[in-house]
């Protein structure tokens, strides 16, 4: 028995909606970002900074928590809540993903793949990725699942949506806690009929929600798009549907657009450290010398802590010194910014006009047919 994520929809847009999702202990507004807490921790901020923000729900990595400190450690200190003074709504990763550039040897019973951190063998299977999760006491877990990268012959692609299918199975069986939600994984690259296989095989197992796993890892934008329309259109419209690993400006709205409800992607954090800015004008590259006397704040148009209060001058000299408060301020900045644009999509889809929000959105942020800009890992 799995805990149901209901969907209290409140307003619809087209294929837009907006929604309360109430999970055993908390809810959370939707559509919603979760910010990327890798290790326990979104990189460069605290709990705090991820709270005045506003954000709801976060997202941490099974993997890595499971090798340090280790799944019991957390469990024993009360759960990753009360572990990392976290009070919003939490979502573990399986590792499925993370293993895809450690050298992964994969069969049919789960994973093999190499620690990042001692180079040690390590082995994830359906059953051990529910088990770690349970003990590390996330709102809502993932299944393991095989994400191959693209392009990629559609045999390779086949055998690992069927692989993702059996293990969703096999996932649904050893999940024990009540309290937590589970969610499946939908895989088939860029074939839509291996798409639809991948729905009805796996809302056949009736998960709390479904996430859209294997997009924005190698294919076209166009591509991804198409694919993405005609797989949200299958789902079950009272769970929530979740979007992996994207993260960008226009691809966040218009997946919204289609019924998206839930997004991760450390692009407002990874860009941040690297003093790539994201503003109501498109991004910039903070380092630029002409930003060196720059009085103004990263965004005018921004009222989050870091513009109340620093100078893109100032901060531009934190990062080029590279002092870590850099990294901390811009990756503030780059959140609230992300976060304001979710909130302005709610906002548009209370209006019926996300349409023209898109529109605005589009101006600005050309996106580019290239698959820059999505980086899923911190
Ligand atoms: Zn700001």
């Amino acid at each position: 028995m799995t805990w149901p994520v209901s969907l209290q929809i409140d307003a619809v847009d087209n294929g837009a909606r907006t929604a309360r999702a109430l999970t055993a202990y908390r809810q959370f507004e939707t559509p919603c970002f979760m910010p990327v807490g890798t290790r326990g921790t979104v990189r460069a901020v605290s709990m705090q900074d991820l709270e005045d923000i506003g954000f709801q729900v976060m997202l941490a990595n099974a993997y890595h928590l499971a090798l340090r400190p280790g799944a019991e450690v957390i469990a024993a200190m009360g759960g990753i809540h009360s572990f990392s003074g976290w009070n919003g709504a939490v979502l573990t990763d399986s590792g499925g993903y993370q293993t895809r550039s450690l050298a992964p040897v994969v069969d049919d019973n789960g994973v093999n793949f190499r620690s990042v951190y001692d180079g040690s063998m390590i082995r994830l299977t359906p059953e051990s990725a529910v088990a770690i999760q349970e003990l590390i006491g996330a709102d809502i877990q993932m299944v393991l699942d095989q994400c191959p990268s693209l392009p990629a012959p559609i045999e390779v692609v086949k055998e690992a949506m069927l692989r993702t299918v059996e293990w969703a199975r096999r996932a649904k069986k050893a999940h024990k806690r009540e309290d937590q939600a589970l969610f499946g994984i939908i895989q088939g690259g860029i074939d839509l009929p291996m798409r639809l296989e991948s729905v009805q095989r796996t809302v056949e197992c009736d998960f709390s929600g479904y996430a859209i796993g294997g997009l924005s890892v190698g294919e076209a934008h166009s591509e991804m798009l198409e694919v993405l329309e005609a797989t949200v259109s299958m789902l079950p419209e009272g769970r929530p549907r979740y979007l992996m690993g994207v993260g960008d400006p226009v691809s966040l709205l218009e997946a919204i657009s289609f019924g998206v409800d839930m997004f991760d992607c450390v692009f407002p954090t990874r860009l941040g450290r690297h003093g790539t800015v994201l503003s109501e004008t498109g991004r910039y590259q903070l380092r630029r010398k002409e930003n060196a006397l720059e009085q103004g704040p990263l965004d005018p148009s921004c009222h989050c802590s870091t513009c109340m209060r620093w100078s893109r001058g100032y901060l531009r000299h934190l990062l080029m010194v590279k002092e870590p408060t850099a990294w901390r301020l811009i990756s503030i900045h780059n959140l609230t910014w992300t976060n304001r644009l979710i909130i302005r999509a709610r906002e548009a889809i209370r209006q019926g006009e996300l349409s023209t929000l898109i529109k605005e959105v589009k101006e600005v942020w050309e996106m580019r047919d290239n698959g820059e800009g999505n980086p899923r890992n911190s």
